[in-house]
């Protein structure tokens, strides 16, 4: 069992690389928020909750 996010599929990240995997959707989240923070320069406790929703919308899992 594995989740995966890839910062390009989020809507204006297109040219961004950025592609996590891991075990646990908290684990996950937590590389998703590391990497917002240093490379987007985002502050990922300022979400909203339609921005979490959006990238939870784009999460693949089995
Ligand atoms: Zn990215």
């Amino acid at each position: 069992m594995a989740f995966t996010y890839a910062c390009s599929d989020y809507p204006g990240m297109a040219p961004c690389p950025g592609r996590f995997t891991a075990k646990t959707k908290d684990e996950l989240w937590e590389h998703i928020e590391l990497h917002a923070l240093v490379t987007h320069e985002e502050d990922p406790s300022e979400w909203p909750d339609d921005e979490r929703s959006k990238i939870e919308a784009l999460i693949t899992g089995d």
